[in-house]
């Protein structure tokens, strides 16, 4: 049976939502109807363009490149701060609109839904659904989607990225030959910059290139990579909508001390494998979270936080355990306290953190061995691995 796929995506996500956020909370200027950017830590001189508006991009300003480069390409270009809070409220208030169309969805990033319409269509066309979906979200939310719709995941997605902003396009089987051979390899789902050069040192400049290749040249050259690449040139992805649960909004643990406890290094040391415990958690969701909270219960059953919020969002045990520390020299004072918490909010999934901030060597690094402690973690138990000391130093 032939399915039928959508792929819904935002256009300029991040930086629609903050324009939708500043109207609703009373701004009257649209920042969507000027040059203007969404840049990560501007002020820390490593910045970069996370998201632009239709005019910035006319301008030449790309996604990912320095701000201090967009910044010589036009004076006057606004740049706005990021603010996940806001991100996730909106791919919230999306993903619940499109839940009434099907339940067969598939959150693919913050701003991407796959939804599979084979038994949904209810008497309608697939073009139909598309379009009043599209209207819907317009109406209610007040910013714009791409809608790509086809037989299948890969094909849906190339398709709503044909031409933007705003816009229903089909991908059939079909039509690929028309639509998707003639653009250049880069496009296609999946294929990096590296396979990209490989590709050109082999005459392969098109998807269509790739699709009339002798898949045994392919695999030669990229193996089981390379059936999956001519696959997806071809067309061909049997792969499912995966319907996946409603990601958490911030996770946390908390846990009674013994007995009250006033002694900075005596509740750290109870502080501390409640973020180990939270940090895995966080990791196992492919998640990383931008504000941490410390949250004390007092002796008399008052109830204090303070909260921090970082510049980028993280998942690494060490950064969040040093933020913690901090938090809690500020929150617990002289007071006797029953209680320790920790939480992580303004989570995001890590597919839309990668391309800004695990740039560094460093968090890198500090990524791969929390990894490998979770992997010990899952094969020896939980408890058989700590970390205590390798965290409580510094
Ligand atoms: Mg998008």
């Amino acid at each position: 049976m032939k399915r039928l796929i959508l792929h819904v995506d935002v256009n300029n996500a991040f930086l629609s939502w903050t324009a939708v956020d500043r109207l609703e909370n009373g701004e009257t200027f649209d920042i969507r109807t000027v040059p203007s950017i969404i840049g990560g830590e501007e002020e820390s001189r490593t910045g970069i363009v996370l998201a632009k508006s239709m005019l910035a991009k006319r301008l030449g300003i790309r996604t990912a490149e320095p701000i201090y480069f967009a910044k010589q390409k036009c004076k006057d270009l606004l740049v706005f701060p990021s603010d996940f809070d806001v991100y996730n409220k909106y791919s919230d208030a999306l993903y619940e609109i499109l839940t009434n169309y099907t339940d067969k969805i598939e959150r693919f990033s913050i701003d991407e839904c796959f939804l599979d319409m084979t038994s949904s269509l209810l008497g309608k066309t697939i073009e139909e659904i598309a379009k009043e979906i599209q209207l819907r979200v317009y109406k209610e939310l007040k910013f714009t989607v791409n809608i790509g719709i086809s037989s299948t995941k890969i094909l849906a997605k190339t398709a709503s990225d044909l031409e933007k902003p705003n816009r229903i396009h089909t991908l059939y089987l079909n039509e690929i030959e028309r639509k998707m051979w003639p653009l250049p390899v880069n496009e296609l789902f999946m294929v990096g910059k590296k396979s990209v050069d490989k590709l050109n040192s082999m005459k392969i400049n098109t998807i269509g290139d790739l699709a009339k290749t002798d898949p045994k040249l392919i695999i030669k050259k990229f193996g089981k990579t390379g059936i999956m690449m001519h696959n997806y040139a071809n067309g061909i992805d049997s792969s499912d909508v995966i319907h996946t649960k409603q990601r958490p909004k911030g996770i946390g643990n908390e846990t009674t001390l013994a007995q009250d406890l006033a002694d900075y290094n005596k509740v750290c040391e109870y502080l501390l494998p409640l973020v180990e415990k939270t940090m895995y958690r966080l990791r196992k969701e492919k998640m990383s979270g931008t504000v941490i909270a410390v949250k004390i219960k007092t002796k008399d059953f008052q109830i204090l936080t303070k909260q921090k919020k970082l510049h980028a969002a993280t998942d690494s045990t060490k950064e969040v355990c040093e933020v913690a520390k901090e938090l809690l020299r500020d929150v617990l004072k002289n007071h006797h306290i029953r209680l320790i918490g920790i939480r992580v909010d303004g989570l995001v999934d890590n597919n839309e953190v990668q391309l800004s901030f695990f740039d560094t060597k460093n968090t890198d690094k500090q990524h791969r061995l929390d990894c490998s402690i979770d992997k010990m973690k899952d094969k020896f138990g939980y408890g058989m691995i700590t970390r205590g000391s390798d965290l409580s130093k510094s």
